[in-house]
């Protein structure tokens, strides 16, 4: 094993679903390694560079030792949830690119080996006006996806009778409905159909749609409650048949405890690049797996992030099918080189190229970067 320092860590910001935080750690002997982290914005890049003292010298084997330790020395200040994590995910992705390539091995071997050898997408496809939203869906299918998300909440629609209550009026149920009945129609039953509600009603509301939208088989209906109440979400899922999905901001194992102990979701939904990093994803995809609960991380990385994902998706029993966000951004497949496509037909290989096993493609990204930002140093 060949003895490596951190020497330098830096970040740089580009643009997709909002801004994503690159991370980039070098080593004293030239060894570097890339990660991805999202939806700290501006404020993960202060936290990563406050955090670089505490890296700088250490050695870049001890991944889940460094991640408790930057985390114990924030528990003041950020060290359970938001963007303090968030930061702290983006190092520990960078940290296992590097030493996978420290040891020329993929990741998901580092991390036990692998179920399968490639992870299957739903795209996202979520348009408040039905024909667009149909539209998308077509397109995903033409590429190959077997499994699609809609939205059908919307704060602005001219049923809903108070834009800050939870409730559902009688018209926005029946929009609903009719929204999800006409996609269903579009798509057919052989593709898998998610249904997100954004944590916008009650838990009537909830009961209510879930029931009502049990006819159209769906893959799950995401948040048809705040995530907050736990015994709230427990509820809505015992009254329906239609599985029940949550989990997108919550952070850690101690995020997802009790969701999953007390079996108040089918399939949970944790950010791996924002709640959790790659060991840590997997702890929480083991912990659910012990109540056949079915893990479904949201993902709205570039391809470098979600490649990072699939290494924790391919090392455990229980995955069902990973988000990809970026149907209408096609800058998203050239941010990394490749030799032929990273997604094909609704799928990502796993590959036996070392870490993550892909590379940042410098002069795309640099066209995509946040103005007035600069590159890494090469
Ligand atoms: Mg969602």
């Amino acid at each position: 094993m060949e003895a490596l320092r951190i020497s330098n860590i830096q970040t740089i910001e580009v643009e997709g679903h909002g801004y994503s935080t690159y991370v980039r750690i070098y080593t004293d002997r030239g060894k570097i390694g890339t990660g991805e982290c999202i939806h700290g914005g501006a404020g993960v890049t202060d936290i990563i560079r406050d955090m670089s003292s505490q890296l700088i010298g250490e050695s870049p084997y001890n991944i889940d030792m460094l991640f408790e330790k930057l985390r114990r020395s924030h528990l003041f200040n950020g060290g359970q949830s938001g963007n303090v994590i968030t930061a702290i995910t983006g190092i520990e992705i960078a940290l296992w690119d590097l030493v996978g390539k420290a040891f020329s091995l993929p990741v998901y071997q580092l991390l036990g080996g692998k179920f399968r050898d490639k992870i299957r997408l739903y795209a996202d496809c979520g348009d408040r006006d039905l024909e667009k939203c149909i539209s998308n869906c077509r397109d995903a299918i033409a590429l190959g996806f077997n499994a699609l998300k809609i939205d059908v909440d919307d704060n602005r629609n001219i049923h809903k009778l108070d834009k800050w209550n939870w409730s559902l009026s009688p018209n926005e149920y029946n929009a609903m409905v009719d929204f999800v009945s006409a996609v269903r129609d579009a798509v057919g039953k052989q593709v898998d159909l998610a249904v997100d509600m954004h944590a916008r009603y009650d838990a009537s509301a909830a009961r209510k749609i879930a029931v009502a939208l049990e006819p159209f088989q769906l893959m799950w209906l995401e948040e048809p409650v705040p995530p907050e109440n736990i015994d709230v979400m427990r509820e809505v899922k015992r009254s329906t048949h239609t599985p029940i999905c949550a989990g997108e901001n919550l952070y850690l194992r101690h995020g997802f405890r009790r969701l999953i102990e007390e079996q108040a979701v089918d399939i949970i939904m944790p950010d791996i690049p924002k709640c959790c990093g790659l060991s840590e994803g997997r702890k929480i995809a083991n912990m659910a797996d012990i109540y056949q609960i079915a893990f479904a991380p949201h993902n709205v990385c570039g391809p470098l992030g979600t490649m990072a994902s699939c290494h924790v998706c391919a090392g455990i029993p229980n995955f069902l099918v990973l988000e990809w966000h970026w149907l209408k951004r096609p800058h998203w497949h050239d941010l990394v080189h490749t030799d032929k496509p990273v997604i094909e037909n609704g799928y990502i290989a796993l590959t036996d190229k070392p870490g993550i096993g892909l590379e940042l493609n410098a002069e795309a990204v640099k066209k995509h970067l946040k103005p007035g930002t600069d590159y890494f140093d090469e």
